[in-house]
């Protein structure tokens, strides 16, 4: 009976005082849910490991934000203009959220949307670009340069120069933009169409979707990289124009060429 009673009071309070109490949570709950949907993947803690080192390099575009539509600033941009290279290693304690392709390969979970977008363009034009190769982890990139140094060696190269031949096509890990889930390798999809109708339509239009032809052919001495007209970074829509038009790679981009 106690028991029952008990009850029925919670019951009729219920409305008035838990009812609130649990809509104003919904209500917070949304809210929060909101700000990470906008803010996309972009958890502060990632940011701060290069945002010391790229943010300022972010103003150095000088155009403003509007184009992207983030209207968010410079450290918003940070993360897509972070440089690895062989003089410019990754962070150690580099953390990255991925998002998995239909076809088993991931990239950066923030650039998956215009990666995708640039996609459905191409194909909607007749195009068919596949990624070839996304992230990749240290180990593996590194099992991809031992592949290379055994194939010079098969060749004839002697061990040190078999690696330092190596090396200029395949990065020594920590050295990779693969290994950022930020450089993705675009291929033809080998039915619909051919590496070069991909290259070229890549090149004309890659920009336009935030990404950069990574290592073109006039930039080697700059990049430490061979022609790759299939590597491409995203470095968002700003930086990716300014790039464009100037005609600069991304270490002129950010002035840093100091080698
Ligand atoms: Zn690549």
């Amino acid at each position: 009976m106690g028991y029952g009673r008990g009850r029925q009071s919670r019951g009729r309070l219920f409305p008035r005082f838990l009812g609130r109490v649990i809509f104003l949570l919904l209500i917070f709950c949304c809210g929060f849910i909101f700000y990470y949907i906008v803010n996309g993947q972009a958890l502060p803690f990632k940011d701060q490991t290069r945002a010391p080192y790229s943010a300022k390099r972010a103003g150095g575009g000088g155009a403003s934000n509007h184009d992207e539509g983030e209207g968010s600033g410079e450290k918003k941009e940070a993360w897509q203009l972070i440089l690895v290279n062989k003089w410019h290693p990754m962070p150690e304690d580099y953390q990255v959220e991925l998002t998995e392709l239909s076809n088993g390969q991931s990239v950066d979970s923030r650039m998956y949307p215009s990666l995708q977008k640039m996609f459905d363009d191409a194909r909607s034009q007749g195009i068919y670009p596949t990624v070839a190769s996304g992230y990749r982890t240290a180990k593996r990139q590194q099992s991809l340069l031992d592949e290379k140094i055994a194939e010079y060696e098969a060749e004839g190269c002697t061990g040190a120069e078999a690696r330092r031949k190596a090396k200029k096509w395949v990065a020594v890990p920590g050295t990779s933009e693969h290994q950022l889930g930020l450089g993705v390798d675009i291929n033809a999809d080998g039915v619909h169409s051919k590496g070069e109708e991909v290259y070229d339509w890549l090149d004309r239009n890659g920009y336009q979707y935030g990404f950069i032809r990574r290592y073109p052919k006039d930039k080697t001495g700059i990049t430490g990289i061979i022609n790759e007209p299939w590597h491409y970074r995203f470095v968002g829509v700003k930086a990716a124009k300014e790039i464009y038009r100037r005609g600069v790679c991304l270490e002129e981009y950010l002035g840093e060429v100091s080698h």
